[in-house]
């Protein structure tokens, strides 16, 4: 009797303490690396540290893996190096972000099959004639007793009518995407079936707070896109954060558990320039990957520091109107992906940095009002920001509260553009097919790239000056 007793008080006991198990749960995120791999020996080592000292680790990626650096997005196997890196690292889940999308399906499809995580999408539908597969929306597992939903989503835009993430729209072809926030709200009962449910989201941050705002389901929102540094806010009782980009930061949210409810959640920013340790083995990966590339090369000279996208501009669209013998050619800022190139030697690295996409350069035929239509249209309000740099004319952007009242536009000798004449414009490929303009010429590619066309232009210069600003926004 008194031995079934004691029995009885252990199993009441083991009972009681199962019924208050903590469980904490810790996970690291990344977003929007763009296959800017420096840092990655540091942050492999920092979560070498975390899985030693914790037992529950996950390790996110909220989406764009790639296009931002040539090592990883010209490697001749398209964006391996990053993915076998993330695979050394140990990735458990990635979202895919618009960019994964930018080397085209045939390589997108490669690096799912190469990638040892799953890269989840619910927002888009693939379907037979596309070259990926359809990913799957979310995941559901077990971790040391807890159910984690993972459920990811990209950002989408309008391009002439189709949803499609910020990619050129040929390389999303025979694909559907929906709008992220829509998308997400048709799994709220995946609440029902998980303790922690998150959103791993290449949605950016407005979008991150709308979700928050209409999905108090969710717990966790890890985002990206946006490359804004969320230090872990609360939104309708739904943590969000955003670690920037280019790997400056990893996301460490802890999740405290009590019989499976949630008692507690917190993020954290870990600055990895402040972190010391390197793993040996990944740095010795980096290290070979860029001294054995031949994007040493070096092809000209910087006579002085280039400090901003506005003479950076200037030099892309100079090359395009040189080496192609055009009157005017366009840069969109959002293509221009360094902010700066220092003064001396001027290596291939350094210029497929600074126009890392495979675009071409498109020709077009055009009059004076269509000219005038583009830059209308590109004229960013928000950020009273001229958009497009320009080679062969300069403008004026005169504003009345804020709208475009009239365009300045002068030729490269300071005469106002004539009116009368049609002029050959050279843009590369994504400006011809998402930017809004009037014209009566379809276009047609002249098969170079507009990365290639400032590397012949460089060679050819030998020497290249930053020239004076040729945008202006004037508030009348
Ligand atoms: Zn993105």
């Amino acid at each position: 009797m008194k031995k079934l007793l004691y029995l009885l008080v252990i199993l009441v006991f083991a009972n009681c303490s199962s019924a208050n198990k903590e469980t904490q749960i810790i996970i690291l995120s990344t977003n929007d690396m763009h296959a800017m791999i420096d840092n990655y020996a540091k942050v492999a080592a920092y979560i070498d540290k975390v899985r030693t000292e914790n037992k529950n680790v996950l390790l996110l990626s909220a989406g764009d893996m790639y296009s931002g650096n040539p090592v990883v997005d010209r490697y001749d196997d398209k964006g391996y190096p990053m993915i076998d890196i993330m695979n050394k690292i140990g990735y458990d889940y990635g979202a895919l972000g618009n960019h994964e999308f930018d080397y085209g399906q045939d390589f997108l499809s490669k690096r799912i099959k190469q990638a040892k995580f799953p890269l989840l999408c619910a927002n888009m539908k693939v379907s037979e004639q596309a070259l990926i597969g359809q990913p799957e929306p979310y995941v559901i597992f077990n971790l040391d007793g807890i159910e984690v939903c993972i459920l990811a989503t990209v950002q989408v835009e309008d391009s002439n009518g189709k949803l499609i993430p910020s990619t050129h729209p040929d390389r999303v072809k025979n694909i559907d995407f929906f709008q992220p926030v829509e998308t997400a709200l048709e799994y709220k009962s995946l609440r029902q079936k998980c303790d922690l449910f998150i959103s791993l989201s290449h949605d950016g941050i407005d979008e991150d707070v709308t979700l928050a705002q209409k999905m108090p389901e969710l717990d966790i929102i890890i985002g990206g896109h946006s490359h804004t540094l969320v230090n872990g806010i609360i939104e309708n009782g739904v943590l969000i954060s955003q670690t920037e980009s280019y790997l400056k930061y990893i996301g460490k949210t802890t999740v405290t558990l009590k019989d499976k409810k949630i008692a507690d959640k917190k993020f954290e920013l870990i600055d990895v320039s402040t972190l010391q340790d390197e793993n040996e083995e990944v740095k010795a990966y980096i290290d070979k990957l860029y001294k054995d590339t031949p994007l040493n090369e070096v092809v000209g000279k910087a006579a002085s520091n280039f400090t901003n996208k506005e003479n950076l501009g200037c030099l892309m669209t100079d090359a395009v109107t040189e080496i192609l013998n055009l009157d005017i050619a366009f840069q969109n800022s959002g293509g221009i992906r360094i902010g700066e190139i220092k003064e001396g030697d001027i290596s291939l690295l350094i210029l497929y940095r600074l126009d890392p996409f495979d675009n071409d350069v498109i020709l077009f035929e055009m009059t004076y009002d269509e000219i005038y239509s583009l830059l209308k249209n590109s004229y960013r309000k928000d950020s009273k920001y001229a958009d497009l740099k320009t080679s062969g004319i300069s403008y004026v952007i005169k504003t009345k509260n804020n709208e475009v009242a009239d365009i300045e536009i002068r030729d490269i000798n300071g005469n106002l553009l004539d009116k009368n004449k049609k002029y050959k414009v050279g843009m590369n490929s994504y400006i011809a097919s998402v930017y809004k303009f009037d014209h009566a010429d379809a276009g047609k590619s002249l098969n170079v790239q507009s990365a290639d066309a400032l590397v012949e232009y460089v060679k050819q210069q030998k020497e290249v000056n930053p020239q004076p600003d040729r945008t202006k926004i004037e508030e009348m």
